[in-house]
Protein backbone atom coordinates (compact mmCIF):
# COMPACT_ATOMS: atom_id res chain seq x y z
CA UNK A 1 0.00 0.00 0.00
CA UNK A 2 1.70 3.52 -0.98
CA UNK A 3 2.30 6.07 1.42
CA UNK A 4 -0.23 8.69 0.38
CA UNK A 5 -3.66 7.99 0.59
CA UNK A 6 -5.79 8.71 -2.55
CA UNK A 7 -9.27 7.12 -2.26
CA UNK A 8 -11.38 7.01 0.56
CA UNK A 9 -13.82 4.60 1.50
CA UNK A 10 -16.86 5.25 3.71
CA UNK A 11 -19.37 3.02 5.50
CA UNK A 12 -21.76 2.95 7.87
CA UNK A 13 -22.40 -0.30 10.29
CA UNK A 14 -23.69 -1.38 13.72
CA UNK A 15 -27.06 0.18 14.46
CA UNK A 16 -28.02 2.87 12.52
CA UNK A 17 -28.42 6.69 14.37
CA UNK A 18 -29.82 10.12 13.30
CA UNK A 19 -26.66 12.41 12.38
CA UNK A 20 -24.93 10.00 10.24
CA UNK A 21 -26.20 11.33 7.09
CA UNK A 22 -24.13 14.52 7.95
CA UNK A 23 -20.56 12.26 9.20
CA UNK A 24 -21.14 11.25 5.38
CA UNK A 25 -21.59 14.34 3.62
CA UNK A 26 -18.66 15.75 5.83
CA UNK A 27 -16.41 12.80 4.49
CA UNK A 28 -17.63 13.09 0.78
CA UNK A 29 -17.13 17.05 0.45
CA UNK A 30 -14.02 17.41 2.68
CA UNK A 31 -12.63 14.65 0.99
CA UNK A 32 -12.74 15.73 -2.58
CA UNK A 33 -11.78 18.87 -1.66
CA UNK A 34 -8.93 17.63 -0.44
CA UNK A 35 -8.05 16.04 -3.46
CA UNK A 36 -9.35 12.32 -2.51
CA UNK A 37 -11.89 9.95 -4.42
CA UNK A 38 -14.26 9.07 -2.67
CA UNK A 39 -16.16 5.92 -2.51
CA UNK A 40 -19.43 4.76 -0.48
CA UNK A 41 -19.94 1.32 0.84
CA UNK A 42 -23.49 0.03 0.85
CA UNK A 43 -24.77 -2.19 4.17
CA UNK A 44 -21.25 -1.92 6.02
CA UNK A 45 -18.89 -4.88 6.13
CA UNK A 46 -21.69 -7.12 4.88
CA UNK A 47 -21.17 -4.53 1.99
CA UNK A 48 -17.95 -4.55 1.55
CA UNK A 49 -17.47 -8.17 1.14
CA UNK A 50 -20.22 -7.97 -1.33
CA UNK A 51 -18.41 -5.03 -3.41
CA UNK A 52 -21.68 -2.51 -3.14
CA UNK A 53 -19.53 -0.26 -3.78
CA UNK A 54 -19.73 2.99 -5.49
CA UNK A 55 -17.85 6.48 -6.45
CA UNK A 56 -19.60 9.00 -4.54
CA UNK A 57 -19.21 13.02 -5.72
CA UNK A 58 -20.55 15.75 -4.34
CA UNK A 59 -24.23 15.79 -5.56
CA UNK A 60 -24.38 11.88 -4.00
CA UNK A 61 -24.78 13.75 -0.96
CA UNK A 62 -26.92 16.26 -1.64
CA UNK A 63 -30.04 16.94 0.71
CA UNK A 64 -29.01 13.97 3.05
CA UNK A 65 -28.52 16.37 5.92
CA UNK A 66 -31.83 16.64 7.40
CA UNK A 67 -32.58 12.97 6.83
CA UNK A 68 -32.88 10.45 9.42
CA UNK A 69 -31.29 7.41 9.08
CA UNK A 70 -28.04 6.50 6.74
CA UNK A 71 -28.00 6.80 2.64
CA UNK A 72 -25.36 3.90 3.22
CA UNK A 73 -27.65 1.60 4.75
CA UNK A 74 -26.23 -0.82 7.81
CA UNK A 75 -25.75 -4.03 8.32
CA UNK A 76 -24.00 -6.82 10.65
CA UNK A 77 -21.37 -9.14 9.56
CA UNK A 78 -20.51 -12.44 11.08
CA UNK A 79 -17.56 -13.15 8.47
CA UNK A 80 -16.02 -10.12 10.27
CA UNK A 81 -15.73 -12.36 13.23
CA UNK A 82 -13.38 -14.39 11.32
CA UNK A 83 -10.13 -14.73 9.95
CA UNK A 84 -10.96 -14.50 6.40
CA UNK A 85 -13.89 -12.18 6.90
CA UNK A 86 -11.23 -8.90 7.34
CA UNK A 87 -8.49 -10.42 4.71
CA UNK A 88 -11.23 -10.84 2.20
CA UNK A 89 -12.01 -7.05 2.89
CA UNK A 90 -8.70 -5.85 2.67
CA UNK A 91 -8.47 -7.57 -0.63
CA UNK A 92 -11.50 -6.21 -1.90
CA UNK A 93 -10.66 -2.94 -0.81
CA UNK A 94 -7.27 -3.01 -2.70
CA UNK A 95 -9.48 -4.27 -5.87
CA UNK A 96 -11.23 -1.10 -5.49
CA UNK A 97 -8.11 1.14 -4.63
CA UNK A 98 -9.24 2.08 -1.00
CA UNK A 99 -6.74 3.00 0.78
CA UNK A 100 -8.60 4.29 3.79
CA UNK A 101 -11.64 3.64 5.46
CA UNK A 102 -13.99 5.66 7.41
CA UNK A 103 -16.08 3.42 10.21
CA UNK A 104 -19.26 5.22 11.18
CA UNK A 105 -20.68 3.12 14.30
CA UNK A 106 -20.16 1.77 17.73
CA UNK A 107 -17.06 -0.03 19.53
CA UNK A 108 -17.73 -3.12 17.39
CA UNK A 109 -17.53 -1.38 14.29
CA UNK A 110 -14.02 0.34 15.48
CA UNK A 111 -12.96 -3.56 16.12
CA UNK A 112 -13.67 -4.77 12.73
CA UNK A 113 -11.77 -1.51 11.52
CA UNK A 114 -8.69 -2.76 13.30
CA UNK A 115 -9.39 -5.96 11.95
CA UNK A 116 -9.16 -4.61 8.25
CA UNK A 117 -5.73 -2.03 9.48
CA UNK A 118 -3.66 -5.39 10.23
CA UNK A 119 -3.94 -6.08 6.19
CA UNK A 120 -2.71 -2.18 5.04
CA UNK A 121 -6.33 -0.48 5.00
CA UNK A 122 -5.82 2.94 6.91
CA UNK A 123 -8.54 2.88 9.41
CA UNK A 124 -10.55 6.10 11.21
CA UNK A 125 -13.58 5.27 13.04
CA UNK A 126 -16.51 7.69 13.95
CA UNK A 127 -18.63 7.43 16.59
CA UNK A 128 -22.15 6.98 15.44
CA UNK A 129 -24.62 5.28 17.83
CA UNK A 130 -27.88 6.78 19.60
CA UNK A 131 -25.99 4.97 23.23
CA UNK A 132 -23.38 7.49 24.40
CA UNK A 133 -21.51 4.70 25.30
CA UNK A 134 -18.05 4.87 23.50
CA UNK A 135 -15.79 5.33 26.38
CA UNK A 136 -13.40 8.19 24.59
CA UNK A 137 -15.67 10.57 23.83
CA UNK A 138 -18.53 12.71 25.70
CA UNK A 139 -20.43 12.68 21.87
CA UNK A 140 -21.48 10.17 19.70
CA UNK A 141 -23.65 11.20 16.59
CA UNK A 142 -27.46 10.62 17.24
CA UNK A 143 -27.54 10.43 20.90
CA UNK A 144 -29.26 14.01 21.06
CA UNK A 145 -31.93 13.30 18.38
CA UNK A 146 -33.22 10.17 20.33
CA UNK A 147 -33.35 11.24 23.76
CA UNK A 148 -35.36 14.80 22.24
CA UNK A 149 -37.73 11.80 20.33
CA UNK A 150 -37.81 9.89 23.58
CA UNK A 151 -38.45 12.94 25.61
CA UNK A 152 -41.74 14.50 23.60
CA UNK A 153 -42.66 10.60 23.63
CA UNK A 154 -42.90 10.75 27.49
CA UNK A 155 -44.01 13.84 27.66
CA UNK A 156 -47.33 12.73 26.19
CA UNK A 157 -47.83 9.13 27.97
CA UNK A 158 -47.43 11.52 30.93
CA UNK A 159 -49.67 13.84 29.86
CA UNK A 160 -52.85 10.83 29.32
CA UNK A 161 -50.97 8.86 32.64
CA UNK A 162 -51.93 11.91 34.94
CA UNK A 163 -55.02 12.27 33.37
CA UNK A 164 -56.21 8.82 34.68
CA UNK A 165 -54.07 9.12 37.48
CA UNK A 166 -51.80 5.95 36.28
CA UNK A 167 -48.91 4.89 36.80
CA UNK A 168 -46.40 4.67 33.86
CA UNK A 169 -43.51 2.77 32.77
CA UNK A 170 -41.59 3.75 29.56
CA UNK A 171 -38.89 1.86 28.64
CA UNK A 172 -36.01 3.51 26.20
CA UNK A 173 -32.51 2.25 24.21
CA UNK A 174 -29.64 1.12 26.06
CA UNK A 175 -28.98 -2.17 26.77
CA UNK A 176 -25.61 -1.96 28.30
CA UNK A 177 -25.48 1.59 28.91
CA UNK A 178 -28.18 3.99 30.99
CA UNK A 179 -27.20 7.46 29.62
CA UNK A 180 -30.36 7.95 27.38
CA UNK A 181 -32.68 6.98 30.51
CA UNK A 182 -30.85 9.06 32.84
CA UNK A 183 -31.17 11.84 30.20
CA UNK A 184 -35.13 11.34 29.74
CA UNK A 185 -35.45 10.67 33.30
CA UNK A 186 -34.26 13.87 34.45
CA UNK A 187 -35.60 15.73 31.58
CA UNK A 188 -39.23 14.26 31.74
CA UNK A 189 -39.21 14.79 35.79
CA UNK A 190 -39.43 11.04 36.12
CA UNK A 191 -40.21 9.66 39.99
CA UNK A 192 -37.36 6.86 39.52
CA UNK A 193 -35.20 5.64 37.12
CA UNK A 194 -33.83 1.88 36.58
CA UNK A 195 -30.46 1.92 34.28
CA UNK A 196 -28.60 -1.30 33.59
CA UNK A 197 -25.69 -0.06 35.36
CA UNK A 198 -27.30 0.68 38.91
CA UNK A 199 -30.35 -1.19 39.47
CA UNK A 200 -30.21 -3.39 41.94
CA UNK A 201 -33.69 -5.45 41.23
CA UNK A 202 -35.32 -4.14 44.05
CA UNK A 203 -39.13 -3.28 42.96
CA UNK A 204 -40.19 -3.38 46.10
CA UNK A 205 -38.80 0.22 46.62
CA UNK A 206 -40.52 1.29 43.38
CA UNK A 207 -43.97 -0.12 45.00
CA UNK A 208 -43.40 1.80 47.88
CA UNK A 209 -42.77 4.98 46.04
CA UNK A 210 -45.67 4.90 44.08
CA UNK A 211 -48.00 4.50 47.56
CA UNK A 212 -46.14 6.88 49.24
CA UNK A 213 -46.30 9.56 46.34
CA UNK A 214 -50.14 8.42 45.93
CA UNK A 215 -50.36 9.92 49.44
CA UNK A 216 -48.26 12.79 49.13
CA UNK A 217 -51.00 13.64 46.30
CA UNK A 218 -49.00 13.01 43.34
CA UNK A 219 -51.26 12.37 40.07
CA UNK A 220 -49.20 9.66 38.21
CA UNK A 221 -45.52 8.38 39.35
CA UNK A 222 -43.21 7.82 35.96
CA UNK A 223 -40.76 5.10 35.64
CA UNK A 224 -38.11 5.45 32.82
CA UNK A 225 -36.74 1.78 32.50
CA UNK A 226 -33.69 1.39 30.20
CA UNK A 227 -33.55 -1.69 27.96
CA UNK A 228 -30.74 -3.55 29.72
CA UNK A 229 -33.49 -3.94 32.69
CA UNK A 230 -36.46 -4.69 30.42
CA UNK A 231 -39.18 -6.23 31.66
CA UNK A 232 -40.99 -3.60 31.68
CA UNK A 233 -44.52 -5.26 30.45
CA UNK A 234 -44.41 -7.71 33.54
CA UNK A 235 -42.70 -5.23 36.24
CA UNK A 236 -46.22 -2.93 35.23
CA UNK A 237 -48.59 -5.83 36.32
CA UNK A 238 -46.79 -6.16 39.62
CA UNK A 239 -46.70 -2.68 40.58
CA UNK A 240 -50.25 -2.76 39.64
CA UNK A 241 -51.26 -5.78 42.04
CA UNK A 242 -49.03 -4.80 44.83
CA UNK A 243 -50.24 -0.64 44.90
CA UNK A 244 -53.80 -0.99 43.41
CA UNK A 245 -52.63 1.86 41.24
CA UNK A 246 -53.09 1.03 37.47
CA UNK A 247 -49.73 0.67 35.57
CA UNK A 248 -49.17 0.37 32.01
CA UNK A 249 -46.24 -0.38 30.36
CA UNK A 250 -44.90 1.52 27.04
CA UNK A 251 -42.06 0.41 25.08
CA UNK A 252 -40.67 3.05 22.53
CA UNK A 253 -38.21 0.75 20.71
CA UNK A 254 -36.91 1.62 17.52
CA UNK A 255 -38.86 5.26 16.61
CA UNK A 256 -35.84 6.60 18.94
CA UNK A 257 -33.59 5.46 16.31
CA UNK A 258 -35.43 7.47 14.04
CA UNK A 259 -36.39 11.18 12.86
CA UNK A 260 -34.50 14.14 10.89
CA UNK A 261 -31.31 15.06 13.06
CA UNK A 262 -31.47 17.79 15.18
CA UNK A 263 -28.74 20.47 15.17
CA UNK A 264 -26.37 19.37 17.38
CA UNK A 265 -26.39 15.39 15.38
CA UNK A 266 -25.60 17.60 12.41
CA UNK A 267 -23.36 20.20 13.32
CA UNK A 268 -21.21 17.76 15.33
CA UNK A 269 -21.55 15.20 12.92
CA UNK A 270 -19.92 17.55 9.93
CA UNK A 271 -17.30 18.23 12.20
CA UNK A 272 -16.49 14.79 13.26
CA UNK A 273 -16.55 13.68 9.49
CA UNK A 274 -14.44 15.87 8.55
CA UNK A 275 -11.87 15.64 11.22
CA UNK A 276 -12.12 11.59 10.36
CA UNK A 277 -10.69 13.34 6.56
CA UNK A 278 -8.13 15.52 7.93
CA UNK A 279 -6.07 12.66 9.96
CA UNK A 280 -6.22 10.61 6.91
CA UNK A 281 -4.71 13.52 5.16
CA UNK A 282 -2.26 13.78 7.50
CA UNK A 283 -1.20 10.22 6.98
CA UNK A 284 -2.72 9.26 10.41
CA UNK A 285 -4.39 5.73 11.16
CA UNK A 286 -6.32 3.55 14.10
CA UNK A 287 -8.50 6.67 14.62
CA UNK A 288 -11.25 7.48 16.60
CA UNK A 289 -12.39 10.57 16.59
CA UNK A 290 -14.04 12.08 19.60
CA UNK A 291 -15.46 15.06 21.12
CA UNK A 292 -13.42 15.71 24.91
CA UNK A 293 -14.34 18.70 26.86
CA UNK A 294 -15.98 20.44 23.95
CA UNK A 295 -12.66 20.33 21.54
CA UNK A 296 -12.36 17.74 18.33
CA UNK A 297 -9.95 15.40 19.23
CA UNK A 298 -9.03 11.51 18.46
CA UNK A 299 -7.46 8.19 20.21
CA UNK A 300 -5.56 5.24 18.99
CA UNK A 301 -8.31 2.62 18.22
CA UNK A 302 -6.79 -0.15 21.04
CA UNK A 303 -6.53 2.95 23.90
CA UNK A 304 -10.25 3.98 22.88
CA UNK A 305 -11.55 0.49 22.59
CA UNK A 306 -9.47 0.46 26.32
CA UNK A 307 -11.49 3.07 27.85
CA UNK A 308 -14.67 2.38 30.22
CA UNK A 309 -17.82 4.59 30.76
CA UNK A 310 -20.92 4.28 32.80
CA UNK A 311 -23.82 6.90 33.89
CA UNK A 312 -21.88 9.46 36.55
CA UNK A 313 -23.19 8.66 40.01
CA UNK A 314 -23.91 12.46 40.69
CA UNK A 315 -26.20 12.42 37.83
CA UNK A 316 -28.28 9.57 39.52
CA UNK A 317 -28.16 11.30 42.82
CA UNK A 318 -29.26 14.54 41.39
CA UNK A 319 -32.25 12.86 39.54
CA UNK A 320 -33.02 11.43 42.74
CA UNK A 321 -33.10 14.55 45.10
CA UNK A 322 -35.18 16.55 42.31
CA UNK A 323 -38.26 14.67 42.38
CA UNK A 324 -38.77 14.86 46.12
P1 LIG B 1 -23.96 -0.31 18.07
O1 LIG B 1 -23.61 -1.24 19.20
O2 LIG B 1 -24.09 1.10 18.45
O3 LIG B 1 -25.08 -0.81 17.25
P2 LIG B 1 -21.49 -1.28 16.96
O4 LIG B 1 -20.60 -0.77 15.90
O5 LIG B 1 -20.85 -1.51 18.31
O6 LIG B 1 -22.71 -0.31 17.05
P3 LIG B 1 -21.71 -4.15 16.45
O7 LIG B 1 -22.87 -4.94 15.96
O8 LIG B 1 -21.08 -4.54 17.73
O9 LIG B 1 -22.20 -2.63 16.45
O10 LIG B 1 -20.55 -4.19 15.33
C1 LIG B 1 -20.82 -3.92 13.99
C2 LIG B 1 -20.06 -4.89 13.09
O11 LIG B 1 -18.65 -4.72 13.31
C3 LIG B 1 -20.32 -6.36 13.37
O12 LIG B 1 -21.47 -6.85 12.72
C4 LIG B 1 -19.06 -7.00 12.81
O13 LIG B 1 -19.14 -7.12 11.41
C5 LIG B 1 -17.99 -5.97 13.15
N1 LIG B 1 -17.34 -6.37 14.43
C6 LIG B 1 -17.81 -6.23 15.69
N2 LIG B 1 -16.96 -6.75 16.59
C7 LIG B 1 -15.92 -7.26 15.89
C8 LIG B 1 -14.72 -7.94 16.25
N3 LIG B 1 -14.42 -8.23 17.51
N4 LIG B 1 -13.88 -8.27 15.25
C9 LIG B 1 -14.16 -8.00 13.95
N5 LIG B 1 -15.29 -7.37 13.56
C10 LIG B 1 -16.16 -6.99 14.49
Amino acid sequence: MSDKVKTIGVLTSGGDSPGMNAVIRAVVRSGLGKGFAVKGIERGYAGLLNEEIHDMNSHSVSEIIERGGTILYTARCKEFYTEEGPKRAAEICKEHGIDALVVIGGDGSYKGALALSKYGVRVVGVPGTIDLDIACTDYTVGFDTAVNTAMEAIDKIRDTSSSHERCSIVEVMGRSAGFIAIACGIATGAEDILLPEEYDGNEQAIINRVIENRKFGKKHHLVINAEGVGHSTSMAKRIEAATGVETRATILGYLQRGGSPTCRDRFLGSLMGNHAVELLAEGKTNRVVAIKDNHLTDFDIDEALAMQKSVPKDWVQIAKNLVR
